[in-house]
């Protein structure tokens, strides 16, 4: 009797362990997706932009499956917040960020890379990421947000090279890109040189 009990009360201690370790598991993926994203656009954020893209990167050295990368940056953002508040500003970032979601396919990454910036990250793909990043463009251009009405971005394109010897010699091809984008006028989609720069 006194056995039957103790099995009792072992096989309950059992049941409690496996729910306990669910549920922990389960925090634990909660925890790992909201490490990974934005909390104000929903998207994915600067670490998990970073693990895409350097799993994209490896596999790109295996394999030559090339991919790219489109940063883009909303042109003169400050002036949105030094003229419609904080409040707005988020608004429109949120938005940018739906806009973005709708430019790409499923299987492309797209993230906030900070402040006013965002990242798109396109697996096997060329050319093919400049009319990507010319919608993406246009969509913005064309959109019309709240309050603020009308923005503009400026985007940087880069395309994997055998030259880049890190994802992150990418990234750097990409943001020159993106300040001469600036640099000539703002609104406006430049592509990478395909050589690194210093
Ligand atoms: P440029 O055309 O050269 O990119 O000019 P800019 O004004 O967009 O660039 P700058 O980097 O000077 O300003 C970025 C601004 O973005 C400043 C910062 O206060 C604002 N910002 C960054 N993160 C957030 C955010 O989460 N919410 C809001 N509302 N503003 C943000
Ligand atoms: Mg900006
Ligand atoms: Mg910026």
């Amino acid at each position: 009797m006194r056995e039957h009990a103790l099995a009792e009360i072992n096989r309950t201690l059992e049941q409690k362990v496996t729910e306990r370790t669910l549920a922990l598991e389960s925090a634990n993926e909660d925890l790992k997706q909201l490490a990974r994203s934005d909390a104000l656009t929903g998207l994915a954020n600067r670490l998990a932009i970073s693990e895409a893209l350097r799993h994209e990167y490896l596999l790109y050295k295996r394999t030559g499956a090339s991919f790219a990368v489109i940063i883009i940056d909303v042109d003169h953002f400050k002036r949105v917040n030094d003229n419609h508040g904080h409040n707005t500003g988020d608004l429109v970032l949120k938005r940018v960020a739906q806009l973005l979601n709708d430019s790409i396919r499923e299987t492309d990454f797209v993230a906030r890379f900070g402040g006013e910036e965002f990242i798109v990250l396109l697996p096997n793909t060329t050319d093919a990421a400049i009319v990507v990043a010319e919608k993406i463009r246009s969509a913005i251009a064309n959109n019309e947000f709240p309050v603020v009405k009308h923005i503009t971005a400026s985007i940087g394109v880069a395309l994997a090279g055998l030259l880049d010897h890190t994802q992150d010699e990418l990234i750097h091809r990409a943001d020159v890109a993106l300040y001469q984008a600036k640099n000539g006028g703002r609104n406006k989609v430049v592509l990478a040189t395909t050589s690194p720069t210093a």
